[in-house]
């Protein structure tokens, strides 16, 4: 087994062929591990656009990359036959951080190849969920990678931003520290077709409370003071991603402002309320989250 970290920078392009955007891949950058974690290689590669002839203003200031850069970079079909002579036959974990260009990669093979998977990967992982998981961080709370960096003590000033190989081996050198061979087996995803439905899922906000996915215990609410079961005096309605209610507690002569918002995932639904307590007291507000 060896591990790939791999980084790509992308292009917002129009198509004519598809009327659609697509992010065209400019520039890939890579890093391969041993099994001991040793960086043993690097691959650094700008990719000619086919799609768009100008690199978008955000692009060129965080690249750096020109408009002639990538007119003279290896066509797609080129570089990726290149990256994966360069990778090997050996079993590998592709890696990268987040699954952004992931998704990009998928996009431009389909775009440019007509194929709905991405050939050389066989495993994935995500360093970023990798992260966030071992560090204990909520799902909300997605760390950059400077961020990451600079919380385990790498200096990212010494690597080169916003291109490729750079952040390729800054994401290698995180992976490095903070790999465990127990905790980074669970984060493998074998490539299959339930992976590709999984990074393809769009996840979606539920609008209609009748929804049978809607837990009907959530949208009770019990007294945050005496535990009580509160009335409800103003009916669910749905705004702004959430549905809205007002409850009172008898015992404690409090009202409240509930929302609560119901989010569906792959497999699960996620769940996020809030509470306000709605005193006559202007001062007195406070929030609470669960
Ligand atoms: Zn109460």
């Amino acid at each position: 087994m060896q591990y790939v970290v791999i980084d790509l920078e992308w292009n917002n392009a129009y198509s004519k062929k598809t009327s659609g955007f697509v992010n065209e891949i400019i520039e890939i950058g890579a890093v391969k591990i041993d099994e001991g974690l040793n960086t043993v290689d690097t691959f650094s590669c700008i990719v000619r656009s086919q799609i768009g002839r100008k690199l978008r203003g955000s692009v060129k200031k965080l690249t750096h990359l020109t408009n002639d850069d990538i007119s003279t970079g290896v066509p797609f079909t080129k570089a990726f036959s290149l990256f994966r002579k360069w990778m090997g036959e050996d079993d590998t974990v592709i890696m990268s951080w987040g699954d952004g260009d992931i998704r990009a990669l998928l996009e431009n093979y389909s775009y440019f190849c007509g194929v709905e998977t991405v050939p050389f990967l066989k495993y994935y992982c995500d360093l970023q969920k990798y992260f966030q998981r071992i560090k204990k961080r909520r799902a909300d709370q997605q760390a950059g990678l400077i961020t990451a960096a600079q919380e385990i003590g790498i200096d990212p000033e010494i690597y080169t931003h916003h291109r490729a190989l750079g952040d390729s081996m800054l994401t290698a050198d995180i992976f490095e520290i903070i790999y465990d061979e127990n905790s980074f087996k669970k984060e493998v995803r074998v490539c299959n077709d339930e992976f590709y439905s999984r990074l393809l899922f769009k996840a979606k906000i539920l609008k209609n409370i009748d929804n049978p996915l809607i837990d009907k215990k959530r949208l009770e609410h019990y007294c945050d003071s005496c535990g009580a079961r509160c009335e409800l005096t103003e009916p669910w309605r749905f705004s702004c991603n959430f549905f809205r209610a007002s409850f009172y507690c008898k015992n404690c002569d409090t009202a409240y402002a509930v929302k609560v918002r119901f989010k569906k995932l792959y497999d699960s639904v996620d769940f996020k309320k809030i509470v306000t307590v709605v005193n006559n007291d202007p001062d007195d507000e406070e929030d609470d989250e669960e």
